[in-house]
């Protein structure tokens, strides 16, 4: 498809191209945190990454931002990789900020030795409490104007691990009276006896994201380091390291707005705690925005590209429905899925006249383009129906069965409700029709019309199933305030046992479906033989195109 806007981050891509005289080479990274899992928003700040590598021939690396030893783990780092495969882009190289730490180590060094960072003795309280307000400066610390040397060796000291955790801290030397808090010498370094999972116990300091990320982005030459709106106050002090290191390159921070969607939470942090509290099965339940739950429950690589595409990039925040996305994934489905018949809510659709014993098969279309071709489905005298299709006393416009009442059996015949059983409770077990021989689907005819098209299945000849039905983790009180733990919806799972036509006994797990009149479904990895498990990837109605006519 042509594009016909170019988003702002485009536009200042393509003036710095045209300033270098192109001679610049386009290098961008994804850097999440081995901290948890990806989750639809960063499938949006993927897109951005390796969007913009694409478009200007450029490089996107894939660096895992592991700096703080607390929360992260190889685990992560492989989930990571997969995951980012699987939305169908190629890093070019998989980067770990770990392995710069000598070299960020060196910079600080440098940065002593121009006078721009101090070592300082005062405890995270007092920092803290001398750091200003909005509209107060700061206070200097008493240790900002240790001579070179002894910041030099205090600071290597404090990685030969001579003080205890929280004892001394690196900071830069800007600005205690700089409108930007941020700029009022921040920490650079702490000291922290923590094991790294991949530098083990190589070093007790550790450097602090906003000194450590630009100087990530120098050594791998990156030229744009596109990040979320939060960081725009920062900015300054990015800018800041690059100006004062030693390493030749420039690389530019631009920000955009995250993506917030209705009726889920985004952030990794909330997305492990219902991990660890069981709210949910683990990071790829298909309830969870998390690439890997999106996967597992049928959601496409192209669904999600093509919602990353539709949203764009803005500069301001803003909270997306959730019905977009299962939009785009409807779509692409449709497009996809072959069709099949499965029953969840089951009773007994018995064709009295129907001679016992005797199965037919019959021809019932795939469903999507003509390639798709058709398939044989068995039917016989006793079939399974949805139990919603069946009323005792049904609305007027009720188009599906009553007593009296005729509807099509899709792809077989017309039937004609005579009666119906029920158990104790009053619940319909068991509807009686009888069928036209005449009004086989496809012969002379069949052409005689009823207003309802049912789907079924046969009941002799069928495949039991377990179908999992899910709805948004979250409900619907967006925006008033409240711990997401309290909107926890309850019934995000519903778990039906029922039937599907035989020939889906042959489906793989991943393989996915248009489980006609009921939704677009994928085999899931629970699947035992003799349990196949479906979850349900989405319904057939499209709420998002029915608000957006
Ligand atoms: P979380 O708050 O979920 O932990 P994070 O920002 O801490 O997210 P990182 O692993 O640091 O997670 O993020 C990697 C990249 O993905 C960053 O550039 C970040 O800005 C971007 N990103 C994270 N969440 C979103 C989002 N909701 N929308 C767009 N980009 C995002
Ligand atoms: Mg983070």
């Amino acid at each position: 498809m042509e594009e016909i806007r170019k988003n702002f981050i485009q536009e200042i891509v393509e003036n710095d191209i045209k300033e270098s005289d192109g001679k610049i080479n386009i290098v961008t990274r994804f850097p999440p945190e081995p901290n948890g899992y990806l989750h639809i928003g960063h499938a949006k700040a993927i897109c951005v990454d390796f969007g913009i590598a694409k478009k200007y021939n450029g490089k996107c690396n894939l660096r895992m931002d592991d700096t703080n030893p607390a929360k992260e783990d190889n685990f992560y780092v492989e989930a990571i990789k997969k995951d980012v495969e699987w939305l169908g882009f190629k890093y070019d190289e998989l980067c770990y900020a770990a392995d710069y730490f000598e070299e960020m180590f060196n910079q600080a060094v440098v940065l002593i030795k121009k006078g721009l960072a101090f070592v300082c003795d005062m405890n995270a309280d007092e920092i803290k409490e001398s750091r200003g307000t909005l509209t107060e400066p700061g206070v200097e610390s008493p240790y900002r104007n240790r001579s070179i040397e002894e910041n030099l060796d205090l600071f290597n000291r404090m990685r030969a691990g001579e003080f205890e955790d929280g004892a001394k801290v690196l900071r830069a030397k800007i600005d205690m009276a700089s409108p930007n808090i941020n700029m009022r010498d921040p920490i650079i370094y702490r000291i922290l006896r923590m094991e790294h999972y991949r530098t083990g116990n190589d070093w007790c300091i550790y450097p602090m994201y906003d000194y450590a990320h630009p100087i990530e982005d120098m050594i791998e030459n990156v030229t744009h380091s596109i990040c979320t709106l939060e960081f725009e106050d920062h900015r300054p002090l990015y800018d800041w390291v690059v100006q004062n290191v030693d390493i030749q390159a420039k690389p530019r921070q631009i920000e955009f707005a995250r993506l917030n969607m209705t009726r889920t939470i985004m952030s990794k942090r909330y997305l492990k705690r219902l991990v660890d509290e069981n709210s949910v099965a683990g990071w790829d339940d298909p309830r969870m925005p998390t690439i890997a739950g999106l996967r597992r429950r049928g959601y496409t690589p192209e669904a999600i590209r093509d919602f990353c595409d539709r949203i764009g990039v803005a500069k301001s925040n803003s909270l997306v429905e959730a019905a977009l996305l299962e939009h785009c994934v409807r779509e692409d489905l449709a497009a996809k899925t072959q069709r099949r018949m499965a029953i969840m809510d089951a009773i007994k659709l018995v064709i009295d006249n129907y001679p016992e014993n005797e199965t037919e098969m019959l021809t019932t279309e795939n469903g999507g383009d003509e390639t798709c071709g058709t398939r044989e489905v068995s039917f016989s005298r006793e079939l399974y129906i949805q139990s919603e299709d069946f009323m005792i006393d049904p609305p007027k416009k009720f188009f599906r069965l009553f007593v009296g009442g005729e509807v099509r059996l899709k792809s077989a015949y017309i039937v004609k409700c005579t009666g119906y059983e029920t158990d104790e409770q009053g619940n319909v077990t068991v509807v009686h029709c009888e069928y036209d021989p005449e009004t086989k689907s496809g012969m002379s005819g069949a052409d005689r019309k009823v207003k309802g098209t049912l789907h079924w299945v046969d009941a002799n000849n069928c495949t039991p199933c377990e179908f999992r039905l899910y709805d948004y983790l979250l409900d619907e009180r967006e925006g008033e305030g409240l711990d997401f733990s309290e909107r926890v919806n309850n019934d995000s799972l519903i778990v039906k046992n029922g039937f599907a036509e035989k020939s889906i006994s042959d489906a793989n797990i991943g393989d996915s479906f248009q489980f006609i009149r009921v939704g677009y479904f994928r085999k899931d990895e629970d699947s035992t033989s003799e349990n196949p498990v479906f979850n349900r990837i989405v319904g057939l109605r499209d709420t998002w195109a029915k608000l957006n006519k």
